[in-house]
């Protein structure tokens, strides 16, 4: 896997969870961003919320050669280190970007980079730096449904249920082996169908049960998450009924801790950390 210069393991397929937290700023869980990697240099970085370019250099990854890009939605928390990110890798010297996303995700890039700092992207060119990986970014916004050969992986996107934004989550298949991303999403029957058989299934754990010690406004705030985002329980039920083999819990809130009861699910449960690396 180049993009990590970790060998030439042409067989690899895995998942590093770069950020495993919440919109809350928390110093022991960046916010949501994974990188998927596969082959010799297959790759995709999956959101890119705060964080993600601390976290890549920290995780040994080469920032110039991510060029594949993901987005699940639009939401801050999953997007407000996407202008570090294309400045960060740009300047390292990527010269190529692809973004994929759903409904929303042209716009957001014209808005938060090609808008704001085109000025600043002009001077730098006029100062050296290449036209490419800035000028020739593709952007595009994808249905439920696309799917994509990327360096022999097969990417689909997905349906979640996370209102009213438009959400996608994805999914890898690669060497007869499979892994789904969710982003964030409440319980979706439609998911289940489309995570079906995966290997592994990193997904939104978000709405945890709170603890009693908390005032009832953040309180009542965390229970009306469950409209938005799946309990740890609607993960591991949603696994079950996936039959998938392994789960990774993600998108975790500061000092609330993942309640479930997995006795009936025969695979494995994992509470994903910062930096934690998933074979799949
Ligand atoms: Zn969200
Ligand atoms: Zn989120």
């Amino acid at each position: 896997m180049s993009v990590v210069n970790a060998g030439n393991d042409r067989d690899a397929f895995r998942i590093t969870l770069l950020g495993t937290g919440s919109p809350r700023p928390n110093l022991d869980r960046q916010h949501p961003a994974a990188l998927v990697q596969w082959g010799s240099a297959g790759h995709m970085l999956v959101d890119a919320g705060d964080g993600v370019v601390g976290q890549l250099l920290t995780a040994g990854v080469a920032l110039e050669q991510v060029h594949n890009v993901a987005l699940t939605h639009m939401h801050w928390d999953h997007i407000l280190g996407y202008p570090a990110f294309v400045w960060g890798s740009w300047n390292a010297g990527r010269l190529k970007l692809t973004v994929t996303g759903p409904i929303g995700t042209s716009d957001m890039h014209h808005r938060l980079v090609e808008s704001y700092y085109r000025e600043q992207a002009e001077w730098a060119m006029d100062l050296g730096f290449p036209r490419s990986g800035f000028d020739d970014i593709e952007v595009r916004d994808v249905p439920v449904g696309w799917s994509e050969n990327i360096s022999g992986c097969l990417v689909e996107a997905g349906p979640v249920y996370h209102p009213p934004m438009h959400a996608l989550a994805f999914r890898f298949t690669f060497d007869g082996r499979s892994l789904v991303v969710t982003g964030d999403t409440a319980m979706c029957e439609e998911l289940i169908a489309f995570t079906q058989g995966a290997d592994v299934l990193v997904i939104d754990a978000c709405a945890a049960a709170p603890s009693n010690d908390l005032p009832p406004a953040r309180r009542r705030i965390i229970e009306r998450l469950h409209e938005f985002h799946a309990s740890p329980q609607d993960c591991i039920d949603i696994a079950i009924r996936a039959n998938v083999s392994k789960v990774v819990l993600t998108h975790h809130l500061p000092g609330v801790e993942p309640d479930f009861d997995a006795a009936k699910f025969s695979g494995e449960v994992i509470v994903g950390n910062d930096l934690d690396i998933i074979d799949i």
